[in-house]
């Protein structure tokens, strides 16, 4: 009686598991990836409209080396950081700064490539190929426009921010630095952004150039979920092997041709 039990118990088991078609299968791991696709050659859409980029790459690398199904969303750079702090396995992946502010509401991954912020004008505009930041302000503070172009929540609108300060100058606030490059000349006299993605813009538009500032190297890092110290040590392992292998160099080079 008790053997019959037993194998009545086993097969409904098992249907049951046939039912929710889950048994044995461990549940699909997903990385929801934040990025803000205007900042080439890190994350930008393609001529079909798809995000792509060497954040996108690296994201998908971890994916695959981690067992991640790894899910894009394209938003606002300056909302990357609250939708990484409300999901444990959130990652904002778009050539984020490594910054003190940051760093309190989210994880860094170790640093997997430096940076400089670049000012974008009217070619000619300045001669050489560096420009002081303080002689850019005073040059768009005596010109008629008056107003330089940042990206929203970035480290180039911090600077700017900053070296406005006591000036006739004041910035403009957009959702990307490509946006932002269509106003020069009109409402923008310059448009300050990270190098790679600075020259970008001026590679597709003849009438614009690009000079490196005066300012500080900066570090990208991902940023992580606080609670997730577990993912972010394993992804640190698979970056550090990916720069040893100079794959997020061949992924820099591949974007940027
Ligand atoms: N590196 C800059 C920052 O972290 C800009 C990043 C971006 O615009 N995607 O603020």
């Amino acid at each position: 009686m008790k053997k019959i039990l037993t194998l009545i118990l086993a097969a409904a088991m098992l249907t049951g598991c046939i039912a929710l078609a889950s048994c044995g299968k461990t549940e699909e791991k997903v990385l929801n990836v934040y990025t803000n696709a205007g900042f080439a050659p890190y994350e930008y859409l393609d001529e079909n409209g798809k995000v792509v980029g060497v954040d996108i790459d690296v994201v998908n690398y971890i994916g695959e080396k981690l067992g991640y199904k790894v899910i894009i969303s394209d938003i606002d750079f300056d909302a990357i950081l609250n939708e990484v702090a409300k999901d444990k396995f959130a990652v904002g992946a778009a050539g984020m700064s490594k910054k003190a502010e940051r760093d309190e509401i989210a994880l860094a991954s170790d640093v997997y490539a430096t940076s400089v912020q670049y000012i974008i004008a009217p070619t000619g505009t300045f001669e050489g190929e560096q420009v002081a930041l303080a002689d850019a302000v005073a040059y768009i503070a005596a010109s008629g426009i008056k107003s330089i172009g940042v990206q929203k929540g970035t480290t180039g609108a911090d600077l700017v921010g900053g070296a406005i300060e006591g000036t006739e100058a004041k910035t403009i606030e957009y959702s990307n630095a490509i946006i932002a490059s269509q106003d020069i000349g009109s409402s923008v006299g310059a448009v300050v952004i990270d190098k790679m993605p600075a020259e970008s813009i001026c590679k597709d538009n003849e009438n614009l150039q690009c000079w490196a500032l005066d300012a500080e190297m900066e570090s990208y890092v991902m940023y992580f979920n606080k609670d997730n110290a577990d993912l972010v040590k394993q992804v640190n392992d698979v970056l550090k092997q990916m720069i040893a292998d100079g794959l997020i160099d061949q992924y820099t080079v591949k974007h940027s041709s």
